[in-house]
């Protein structure tokens, strides 16, 4: 039989977390079981933390009480977490209901920690650049199925952020988000109370670890607009573009150019409609206004319509509306967005090669609101 080679001593920095010092919760059986049945993502989760805590810091943030467990909210981070290096951040389960983007970040971790133990490409990948992914943000809502955390509301109409209706786009009646009862849906909380739990982890996380830097960027995945797969960027609350308009056209530029035959659509969420609360446009304008820092988030919107007009059936379930239902099509969604979060660990650690320059700077910004926002034009 031939024997594999011995797996390399990882670097220092990418040996921080001894396994015991995981912070995963004891269980008893009924726990696990309850878990397995209603939120297996966390216990996957928690095994990922166990196979890779050599290579990884493992946190649990903030923890959701359900039923009678106890829901931690973890961060894992790896790579380099020297401040001089940039860094990304892959979020997912802002809303319970939309797994998908839960299980395609636990699949790309799951990609990480086996390819830690024998790519030394990764391996010097993340000697320049800074890993943290939350891959379930709200595990009360994904514990029930609902798109709200347990206390019914939604995590991202939440934060104190309003619609400015200066021009173009209306605000959806309710989607937008509202504030009459926390049992309809996108509820945005009480006026004037703080944050919840699970967006106050979030916003500390950010805060943490991903200034001061020289660049850091954003992933948030979510699934249940339209017909294809969208990548978002701020903001949310107004029509008026974004001050990094034109380092987000230079990112669809590199994307684009490196891989011509995806077809991901590229444009700011107030191109479809405004809401109240979210949170990427508070951390924008928190990240930009108090830490001056330079910080580019996205949302993957995954085109679940497709989903349900393939199996029009699923439209009765409320899962359904947001999640392949049919294995062959999860399988594909899993596998579809792989490379996407690739791309995105190495332009946030080429970032110097491709962010604009005060030459290219006015030109991509004018080539921006040509292609984006010609209504205001
Ligand atoms: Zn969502």
């Amino acid at each position: 039989m031939v024997a594999l080679p011995p797996v390399a001593t990882p670097p220092l920095h990418l040996a921080r977390t001894a396994p015991e010092h995981c912070p995963v919760l004891e269980r008893d059986r009924a726990e696990q079981s309850q878990l397995r049945r209603l939120l297996p993502e966390l216990l996957e989760l928690e095994r990922l933390m166990h196979r890779g805590a050599e290579r990884m810091v493992c946190r649990s943030e903030a923890a959701v009480a359900v039923d009678d467990l106890q829901l931690p909210i973890y961060s894992v981070a790896l790579g380099n977490p020297n401040r001089e290096c940039p860094a990304i951040l892959l979020t997912g389960g802002v809303h319970g209901v939309e797994r998908i983007g839960t299980q395609v970040i636990l699949g790309f971790l799951h990609s990480l920690v086996e390819r830690l133990t024998w790519d030394a490409s990764l391996t010097r990948l993340l000697d320049e650049l800074y890993v943290v992914m939350v891959p379930i943000v709200n595990p009360g809502g994904m514990y029930h199925n609902w798109r709200a955390n347990p206390n019914g509301v939604d995590l991202n109409r939440n934060a104190p952020v309003d619609v400015d209706c200066d021009v173009g786009r209306s605000t959806p009646l309710i989607g937008g988000g509202q504030r009459f009862s926390r049992y309809l849906p996108w509820y945005r909380g009480k006026a004037g109370k703080e944050m919840e739990v699970e967006a106050q982890a979030l916003e500390k996380v950010v805060l943490r670890e991903l200034t001061p830097r020289p660049a850091s960027l954003v992933l948030d995945l979510h699934s249940g607009f339209g017909f294809r797969d969208r990548l978002w960027f701020p903001y949310a609350y107004r029509r008026r573009p974004i001050s990094t308009l034109a380092e987000y056209m230079s990112l669809k530029l590199l994307w684009e150019r490196s891989y011509p035959s995806q077809a991901y659509q590229f444009e700011p969420q107030s191109q479809h409609y405004l809401t109240h609360g979210d949170l990427w446009d508070f951390l924008c304008i928190e990240m930009q206004y108090d830490y001056k820092q330079l910080f580019l988030p996205l949302t993957l919107e995954l085109g679940s319509w497709n989903w349900v007009r393939k199996r029009p059936q699923q439209m009765f379930s409320r899962l359904g509306l947001f999640h392949p239902m049919v294995p062959h099509r999860q399988q594909r969604a899993l596998r579809d967005h792989q490379l996407l979060l690739h791309f995105m660990l190495k332009a946030t650690s080429s970032y110097s090669a491709w962010l604009p320059d005060s030459k290219s700077r006015d030109s991509l910004h004018q080539a921006a609101l040509n292609l984006w926002y010609q209504d205001l034009l």
